[in-house]
């Protein structure tokens, strides 16, 4: 399978990690056995001892309307949809035009903005294990449980762009810092916001290297520049200790951390710890 070598201290949206070969997935055939596939890593902070990793080739990047539908490759960019949806006069999609990522991670991660989410006008997916309708995913707030490569998504199909919407979404995003980052750090808990509980517990704004928690938005974590892995788990792990402590909650990163440290069922970042 062909590679390429990808600097995640360019690449991702934290502008945090080492350089990496990636393998590109072409086909579904010979697939690798274990793998984490990326898409365009707004959602995730790479780590220093990552797992190995797959992203879809070039050849799923492309929109097209096809039986009354909008059908969507896996690795098509979020602004390359906005603007195909807005010169075609598709509505539903205006909210993209504020959120980076591919469409694969958009779907995986069901991203959204506020009520619009990405699986509200979903038909269908292909994966690499077959066709899946919507009604056959398990999906909530920033969650679903697909668990094959999205190579492409099928879309109900409305016209009527709305550019008011967009001014919406930008005025949305207007509080939100424009260093780099991943956008929120943690889940919000139910009936209730994690930035608060960042902020209640002493950590907005507080320096660990050049990382810290956004003084303009607490559930952002930000690379200050030159930021690095071990200082920006650092904080995760101290605002989730923290506020486990005082709110008895137990905050869930919404970014995905790629670090064999990290990751699986044992992770120190899944549940409440005794020292
Ligand atoms: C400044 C900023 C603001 C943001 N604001 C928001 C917001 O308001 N709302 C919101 O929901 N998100 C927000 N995000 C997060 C990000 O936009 C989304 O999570 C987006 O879906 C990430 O897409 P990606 O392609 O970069 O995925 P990645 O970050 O590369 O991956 C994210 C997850 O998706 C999985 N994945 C990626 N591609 C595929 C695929 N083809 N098939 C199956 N799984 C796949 C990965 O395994 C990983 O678990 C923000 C990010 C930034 C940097």
């Amino acid at each position: 399978m062909k590679t390429k070598s990808i600097n995640f201290s360019k690449f991702s949206s934290f502008k945090i990690g080492p350089t990496l070969d990636v393998t590109l997935l072409e086909d579904c055939e010979n697939l690798p056995e274990k793998f984490y596939l990326i898409g365009s890593c707004n959602n995730i902070l790479m780590g220093t001892n990552p797992p190995p990793l797959l992203k879809l080739d070039k050849k799923y990047d492309y929109i097209k309307i096809e039986n009354k539908a909008l059908k969507i490759g896996g690795s098509t960019p979020s602004g390359k949809i906005a603007s195909f949806c807005k010169k075609h006069n598709i509505a539903n999609f205006e909210f993209i035009s504020h959120l980076p990522g591919t469409l694969g991670g958009l779907v995986f991660m069901n991203a959204g903005l506020k009520e619009y989410e990405i699986f509200n006008n979903l038909i269908s997916i292909s994966t690499c294990s077959g066709e899946l309708n919507k009604e056959d995913i398990n999906f909530r707030y920033r969650y679903t449980d697909i668990k094959s490569p999205i190579l492409e998504a099928t879309f109900k199909l409305e016209y009527g762009f709305d550019t008011q919407n967009v001014e919406i979404f930008k005025k949305m995003r207007s509080n939100q810092p424009s260093t780099p980052s991943a956008g929120s750090c943690f889940k919000n808990p139910e009936g209730d916001y994690a930035g608060r509980l960042i902020e209640e517990v002493g950590l907005k704004g507080v320096m660990r290297g050049n990382m810290c928690f956004s003084q303009e938005h607490a559930n952002f974590l930000v690379n200050n520049g030159e930021g690095n892995f071990e200082d920006a788990v650092y904080l995760i792990q101290e605002a989730q200790r923290r506020v486990y402590e005082k709110f008895n909650i137990w905050l869930e990163c919404e970014i995905a951390v790629l670090d064999l440290r990290y990751m699986g069922k044992n992770s120190p970042l899944l549940k409440p710890h005794k020292n």
